[in-house]
């Protein structure tokens, strides 16, 4: 069951789409075979620009890329002339959170633009195929601004994303030949795959693929120092001279896969991380390369004395700015 079944908006769409079943997988679905039909179409397809050709070209849809401000003024001189009088305003659009714009030209054509400046160069790859999903649920998209909302509309265009994007025929192959049957999967492998699948994927979402693809049980987290529950809501009440509660290392983010699932194996929103586990030092000792080792997560335990599964697993973290990421997978033969 997908957290988003449950949006009124994404719920709406299915039904729009004369869809049923779950909402989220009938419209993932519905893309996919949208896109296996055109690649089958024509001939196949053997690499991420092949099929992004071939799925742009139905949709009639092109894309202008944001490297420099100097681009705004390029795509001012472009369009402005055609009589598209949006492009001249473009770049007070593209704030912080925008990543990309979509224009209906008056010839139909939709022009995604997508800004690559900067930190938004690594969302790249994901961007214009967010863009894409917007298209594949929707023909025509008057004017598109995808900023990095919490609506449940841009967070389905994101899953279809990470679903489509990743194409499988493309994708699996390499994922399968670079990991032999019950190997664990590494930041290496998950490295070198990414560079021959497309190198303008970021790390985190070629990462996601590859989980979802395993099947044997994997456990991405990400953690960092947060205060608890019980502080967070002391903290709201305190006066200014009071002892400030300090944060621990904690678990935000858990996403299992489903072998992952089927075991029990799992964390918990904020619970502590333990000071004996790799994750622990990875952060207080400010690495700043990958660590990995080997830990058991009985060692994982709650103020109430119960603890995580006892699973011998191997563990490997890289840290992004405050946070770390990392994966959690059990040793073979438990
Ligand atoms: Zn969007």
């Amino acid at each position: 069951m997908n957290k988003l079944d449950q949006e009124q908006d994404v719920v709406n769409l299915a039904e729009k789409l004369g869809l049923t079943g779950s909402p989220v997988a009938a419209i993932i679905n519905f893309c996919q075979d949208q896109i296996d039909t055109w690649v089958r179409d024509a001939g196949g397809v053997n690499s991420v620009d092949e099929l992004e050709a071939v799925v742009t070209n139905r949709l009639n849809l092109v894309f202008e890329e944001i490297n420099t401000d100097d681009d705004f003024e390029r795509l001012k001189a472009k369009y402005v002339p055609l009589g598209e009088f949006v492009f001249a305003a473009l770049s007070v659009d593209m704030d912080d959170d925008t990543y990309g714009t979509m224009v209906r030209l008056k010839d139909g054509t939709h022009v995604a633009v997508i800004d690559c400046r900067g930190d938004k160069a690594a969302r790249r790859f994901f961007t214009r195929w967010h863009e894409i999903a917007h298209l594949l649920v929707e023909e025509s998209v008057d004017k598109q601004v995808f900023r990095s909302t919490d609506e449940p509309l841009e967070r389905l265009m994101d899953q279809i994303a990470g679903h489509v994007g990743f194409y499988d025929s493309i994708f699996t192959p390499l994922f399968n030949s670079s990991l032999s049957e019950g190997e664990l999967l590494t930041f290496e492998h998950i490295e070198s795959i990414r560079q021959d699948f497309c190198a303008s994927a970021s790390f985190q979402s070629t990462l996601f693929a590859c989980q979802r693809r395993m099947r044997t049980p994997m456990l991405y987290v990400e953690i960092r120092m947060a205060h608890s529950e019980s502080e967070r809501r002391s903290l709201k009440q305190m006066r200014m001279f009071d002892d400030v509660p300090e944060e621990k290392l904690r678990v935000r983010i858990t996403v299992p896969n489903e072998a992952a699932l089927d075991i029990g194996l799992r964390t918990r929103w904020n619970m502590r991380v333990p000071e004996s586990s790799i994750l622990f030092s990875t952060v207080h000792d400010n690495a700043d390369s990958d660590t990995s080792g080997d830990e058991n997560l009985s060692t994982w335990t709650f103020s109430s004395g119960d603890s995580l599964m006892d699973y011998d697993v191997f563990i490997q973290a890289r840290r992004i700015g405050d946070s770390v990421m990392a994966t959690i997978q059990p040793r073979r033969g438990q």
